[in-house]
């Protein structure tokens, strides 16, 4: 196997050693490399035996002498240099099969690839592993690895991801953590499938596995109304969203008094769905799970306050507004509020954007999309500019969801748009006009 090598960094160790674009990467000290994780891993040494097959085809033999860990300076044509690994499941709680048809086929992709929680953190589910790849992660120290875990009942995992793989392979949970890999876990919990006494088991599981259990994260499915067809799932009630959030919290503040750190968290959405309080931003620790909606909220909202207490620009008068989904919305008018009641001279409008296109239960402002935004602001009046969250957009941050592009909802609305990241200083800035 090789690599077709797409670009070389000039000045660059490979690029003295007179390697160019368009040829093959065969081996590193005698190492073969397959993809990018071996790639990163065997460059690292001081002194390198390179393997390559010339533009036409030939085998050539370079070595170089560098640095320890400096660059090789090589780029290649796939950032994996390799086919990146779909998922062998079938969730019951897919969000990509709760999507509706004819959206980009780039999102109907299901992602399970172990290179990619290692370099971008994505979750992984460790059905489409073998034993010789947990020991590849071992050997080269990737960690921390974030793993969907969803339930410790082998059974009850087989069935909720529908693959007979999915039981056996939570034997490689331990197997990471006993050498020392540490774990980040999420669970979709589904009512009446893995919460209560199956969450306790859980739990139970996995924080048998500290330290090398780094954090638990517990996030509500989400449910479009696009399920025609699929296992039949229903959100949580507020009731059963506060008895969650309690067995959660005797796991929680068990591994407090015992490690000094919380471990296991709910996410922000199972607060809002027991329609209780966000927790301060203490409650964290080290805010390890914000990517899964862990304390998100709580961290906004401390920026932002520490952001108006160091406010000390003067504020030209301005009228703006802000559009979010409806799970953030009462943080945002919240924090609006305190803007306008500092800069008197600020006039902000907060609107709550209703799900409609994947349905009412879907409340967060990463699924809103631009033909919501267009419908239900439509005529409203918006000032001088609108605000939105950027995880709305793509991560070209030029379109939304449903592919209507920011020019097109601009135009639409007759106001420009200014996305703003999930940080407190930027969202005042924002605000008061200085970014
Ligand atoms: S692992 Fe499950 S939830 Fe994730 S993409 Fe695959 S089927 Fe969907």
């Amino acid at each position: 196997m090789a690599v077709v090598i797409q670009t070389v960094e000039e000045h660059s160790p490979a690029h003295k050693a007179g390697i160019r674009p368009g040829e093959m990467l065969v081996s590193i000290n005698g190492h073969s490399i397959r993809d990018v994780l071996d790639y990163r891993f065997y460059m690292t040494d001081a002194n390198l035996q390179l393997e390559l097959n010339n533009s036409a085809g030939s085998p050539y033999i370079v070595t170089i002498k560098k640095e320890e860990y400096q660059d090789l300076g090589l780029d290649f044509e796939t950032y994996l240099m390799d086919k990146q690994q779909s998922c062998k499941n079938k969730c019951v709680f897919c969000f990509i099969d709760q999507m509706p048809k004819g959206m980009r086929k780039t999102l109907y992709f299901k992602d399970d690839d172990s290179r990619m929680s290692f370099l971008f953190g994505n979750y992984i589910t460790l059905t489409n592993l073998e034993e010789e790849d947990i020991e590849r992660i071992i050997k080269m120290r990737i960690s921390p690895i974030n793993i969907s875990v969803h339930t410790t009942n082998p059974e009850l995992r087989v069935k909720m991801m529908a693959n007979p793989k999915s039981g056996e392979s939570l034997r490689y949970i331990k197997m990471l953590t006993d050498a020392g890999i540490r774990v980040n876990t999420q669970i979709v919990l589904c009512p009446g499938l893995n919460d209560g006494e199956e969450l306790r088991r859980s739990l139970s599981d996995l924080c048998a596995l500290y330290p090398n259990l780094q954090s638990v994260a517990v996030v509500p499915v989400g449910i479009t109304k696009f399920r025609d067809g699929l296992y039949p799932l229903r959100c949580f009630t507020r009731e059963e969203a506060r008895q969650t959030i309690a067995l959660i919290e005797e796991f929680s503040a068990r591994m407090l008094a015992e490690h000094g750190e919380r471990v296991v968290y709910p996410s922000d959405e199972f607060f809002l769905e027991a329609e209780l309080p966000i927790p301060q931003p203490e409650y964290y620790g080290g805010f390890d799970q914000l990517e899964d909606g862990v304390g998100l909220m709580a961290l906004l909202k401390e920026e932002f306050f520490s952001a108006l207490e160091e406010e000390n620009q003067d504020v030209c008068p301005k009228q703006l507004s802000v559009a979010t989904g409806k799970a953030a919305a009462g943080l945002i008018k919240e924090l609006a509020e305190q803007a306008m009641r500092r800069f008197p001279q600020l006039n902000i409008s907060v609107y709550t954007i209703e799900n409609r296109y994947f349905g009412p239960q879907i409340t967060v402002a990463g699924l809103v999309t631009g033909t919501d935004l267009m419908d239900q602001l439509n005529g409203k009046p918006l000032g001088e500019k609108l605000l939105i969250p950027s995880v709305m957009l793509r991560h070209e941050q030029d379109r939304f969801l449903d592919d209507i592009t920011v020019e097109e909802l601009e135009n639409k609305l007759n106001v420009p748009l200014q996305a703003v990241a999930n940080d407190g200083y930027e969202l005042l800035a924002a605000m008061t006009g200085q970014n």
